[in-house]
This record gives structure tokens, sequence and C-alpha cells, in this order.
């Protein structure tokens, strides 16, 4: 076996190895370092000796400090290392990184559906709003319904959703925070795979009733089909009902009309610049930094070349590369709207007594992540190069396009539930560790960080960017393999594995209020 390690950076005094199974004891590496311990795939190996509290450097950073000597060729594990202090947000840079102006990207397009809100739908979908978790047997059981006897009739739309979450009944409803989960389902109810089509189950009684969920003046006027223009609700504690067949039948009754209106709608070309990317990792190992990120990354860079919107997300991941990115940000308003991100979660970590040295996971570090920093190192590059043109709070609807950072916790489903919100049409998701996940609301593309793991999950995975760390293809060549999985899969053409499987995560609301 021919040894094969990874270097970030030419300041590197660690790099990790690339072999599957790892490298033994022995094994001499290109530099002539001969390996002192075992080390597994993934992690990392000292290049040179490292001195007790010197830096150890990956991606031209310290990712920590050594706790004692670690001579050249030891395996470089958590253990052996001190996670430095977070960034002070007080002194960062601001606007000074300079990136020359992009060439656009011209020419790419996808079929898709136009809305009346301007958006583009990548999938034609009937989404039923709720607005507590009360309803949500109810709602699926009326959904399974629509699905038997209706949708063979409307063979255009791709599928009914009960658009369930365990908010609505109990909540601190005007408390701070209460903001987040309340504008999330508002804003996903709007998420351009539904068509426009706003339909409302509610249970009569809640603290958020359809009213304080869809405000006047919240949703445009073409969004409401209800009788009289108004919102289409229908609660089940109605005095009209009675008994449970009767709510099943106003719920499908209520459907047809919406149906008819997605069947009748066709898709039409439109420029790439019309997708809305959320880029996301999960079960992260060493090499989602290397491979699988590096790739979303220069992917990145083209849909904004493009004229796309792409959403980084995952704040306790970007919190250590935070310099990086108020460096990049376009203009100073942007920098300071990610500082005051940082901030608020900061806070939002310190009322839970923890910090974001509690995001790495034991899968994490097995996997070679020492700690959040190297994590975080590895995490933002899927944002790319260009300038970062706009940051959304957590639960907001996006108003530009471009490069934004949508500040999100970073637990998978919380970010991909607020970036549906902010009106996501397609879903990039890296793993190394390997997670099955999917979103019934938008196509989910996963990229697997290893061969390994793109072969074990052969129909799991949709894009293997092992093949970056193998050798056999360039970081280049998997960014664009993926601009054109995205068009493709944007325009119907080819469907993930997650779609196929029909595999769904639940929606998971960001709630940082109290719960009465
Ligand atoms: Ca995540």
């Amino acid at each position: 076996m021919h040894p094969h390690t990874i270097l970030m950076n030419a300041n590197d005094n660690v790099a990790i190895v690339a072999n599957d199974g790892g490298l033994p004891m022995g094994a001499v590496l290109s530099n002539g370092v001969v390996l002192r311990d075992k080390v597994p795939q993934g992690h990392k190996v000292a290049l040179v000796n490292i001195g007790a509290n010197a830096p150890v450097l990956r991606y031209g950073v310290a990712i920590g400090y050594a706790l004692r000597d670690i001579p050249a060729g030891a395996w470089v594990h958590e253990r052996l290392l001190q996670l430095p202090g977070a960034r002070s947000l007080d002194d960062l840079p601001q606007c000074t990184a300079t990136v020359p102006a992009p060439a656009p990207l011209l020419g790419y397009t996808f079929e898709g559906y136009k809305n009346p809100d301007g958006s583009v739908g990548t999938r034609n979908i009937l989404g039923i709003t709720t607005t507590v978790q009360c309803v949500a047997g109810v709602v699926e059981f009326a959904v399974e319904k629509i699905k038997r006897e209706l949708l063979p009739d409307y063979p255009r739309v791709d599928d009914v959703i009960g658009l369930e979450h365990s908010y609505g009944c109990g909540v601190a409803i005007d408390a701070p925070g209460a903001e987040i989960p309340i504008r999330t389902l508002r804003n996903i109810s709007m998420n351009p795979n539904f068509g426009g089509e706003l339909m409302v189950v509610s249970l009569g009684c809640e603290k958020l009733p359809p009213g304080k969920l869809m405000p006047a003046g919240s949703i445009p006027l073409a969004q409401l089909q209800g009788p009289d223009g108004a919102l289409d609700v229908v609660c089940l504690q109605d005095e009209a009902h009675e008994g449970f067949m009767s709510m099943i039948d106003h719920i499908v009754q209520s459907a047809r009309p919406h149906l008819a209106r997605l069947n009748a709608r066709q898709r039409e070309t439109v420029p790439a610049s019309e997708l809305a990317v959320g880029v996301q990792c999960g079960g992260s190992d060493a090499f989602s930094g290397v491979t699988a990120n590096p790739a979303v990354g220069f992917c990145t860079d083209l849909l904004v070349r493009a004229g796309a919107t792409v959403m980084f997300s995952e704040t306790t991941e970007v919190r250590d590369g935070i310099a990086q990115l108020t460096a990049r940000a376009s203009t100073p308003q942007v920098a300071q709207a990610m500082i005051r991100e940082m901030q608020w979660y900061d806070a939002y970590l310190g009322r839970g007594k923890v910090d974001r040295s509690a995001n790495t996971t034991p899968g994490n570090k097995q996997g070679g992540l020492s700690n959040i920093v190297e994590k975080a190192m590895g995490s933002i590059v899927k944002s790319g190069t260009l300038p970062i043109t706009g940051v959304l709070s957590p639960g907001e609807k996006l108003q530009q396009k471009g490069l934004i950072y949508a500040a999100t916790p970073a637990s998978d489903f919380i970010c991909g539930t607020l970036q549906l919100a902010a009106g996501m049409n397609l879903h990039v998701f890296t793993t190394g560790r390997g997670t099955p996940y999917g979103l019934a609301e938008v196509p989910v593309i996963k990229v697997a960080t290893r061969t390994a793991l793109a072969k074990r999950w052969h129909d799991l995975m949709d894009i293997n960017a092992g093949t970056i760390a193998d050798g056999h293809q360039s970081i280049e060549d998997v960014g664009w393999e993926l601009f054109h999985v995205l068009l493709d899969v944007a325009s119907g053409r080819k469907k993930t594995w997650a779609e196929h499987w029909k595999l769904k995560n639940a929606l998971v609301l960001f709630n940082p209020a109290p719960v009465t």
C-alpha cells in the first residue's frame, strides 16, 4: 500500500491520512517521516516535531495547541490538543478581502415552475400548513386519502405534504424569540415548491391561530384563495364538523381547487439564476473539509457567478472562521449583521451554559475531527470564495440573490427547516460518516466525502467527492459535476436517491423561547 496523505496548506505541520483503513506503524510518508503509531483514515499525523504548547496547524490556522511534545510521525488526536479560545467579535476585519470580480457564468438554464411572487419551484407540491401539532394526525389521515383518491386525477402534481411541526400549543407566544418559529412556519408555507397555494388546517383553541400565523399583509394577495379572498382555513373545532370523517371530507374537498391550479402549471425554461440553493453538512469527518465541502464551495462560486442564490448556515460551525467571513463581506452592514448573529448565538448558548465546543460529536472525532475549530475550517469552505452579500436571521425569507449567510443552528433538521423557510428550492448536503437525510419539501442532493461511503451507500449518495482524495478527480471536476446535477434535479430530469426512496426527515422548528 502506498501511503497517501493530504496537506491543506503549505504552512501546516499535520496532514491527514487518506488511505482506506488508515496506515500502520512504520509506514514511510513521502517526506521520509516514519509513522510512530497506527493512524486511522482521516486522522492527522505530525509531519515535524511539535513542541509542547506549539500550535497545531491545519488549513494554515491553529486548530489547537499541543498539550505535550508530539514527535514527527505521531498520531495527532483530540486528546493531545488544547482547544483555542473563541475569536473575539470586537476587532474583526470588515470587507478587507480583495476578491476580483468574477466573470459572469451565462447560458445555463433549468426547467422550473414560475410562481406569482417571482420565485421558481423545482417541484410541484401541495403543502398543507398546520397551526398546531394537535391537528397532525388528522392532516396525515387526510393527506393519505388525498394521495389515494385525488392525486391520480392531477398527474402533474408531484406530492401532497402536511407541514407538521411541534409548535402552536403551550408556547409563550409573545416571548422574545417566539417570532423565530412563527415566521419560520409562515415562510415555509410560501416555499417556492408549493406554488403559492396556501391551505391551512387549524384546531381552534391554539396559541397560534391562523390570523397570527398569517396576518393580513404578510402574504401576497394572490395566495389568498379561500372564500371571499380570505385565507383558506379548515378549523377542526368548527361546529359544522360532526365526527371525524366530516373533518377529513372538509380537508379533502378544500384541497381540490389547489390541486387543480397546481396541475395546470407547466415547467418553463428559466435561467440558473432562479436557483436558491441551501448548503449544509452533517455527519462530518476529516474528509468533509478536503473533498466534499471544497467541491461544494467551487459549485457555490459557479452558482453565484450564474446569478443564483446560495445560502450557507450553521452558526457554531462558522463561529471559528468568522474573521475570514467578515473580511469577505461586501459591505460593512453585511459584516455587522454577521457579527450580530454570532453575538446572539454566543448569548443563546451561554444561557444553556455551553459554548461552540458542544458541537462536535463522537462520530466527528472518530472520523478524525479533533475539535470545533478544525470542523469549522472544513465547514466554511462550502461558502466558496466570493463576497458575502446578505445575511438572514433564523426563519427570515430571502430578499436578494447572491451569496447569503443564513444564520441557523448546525442541527441538520433545524438548519434544513430554516433554509426551507428562507425559500430554498434545492438542498446540497455533504456527509462523511453518512446520514440518510432527506426532505419532503425540496430535493436533497447528498455528496459523500469518501469513496468507501459512496460505495457502501451506493443507493443513498448522489455524488462521490471521495474521488478527490483518491486522486481520480479534481475539486473543480466534482464542483462542475454537482453544478450539472443541480440543474438536472431542479428540472425534474433526475431524482435524488432520497426522492427515489421517499426518505424524509421531519420539519424541526428552532424555538429559543419558553414553552409553558
Ligand atoms: Ca448540519
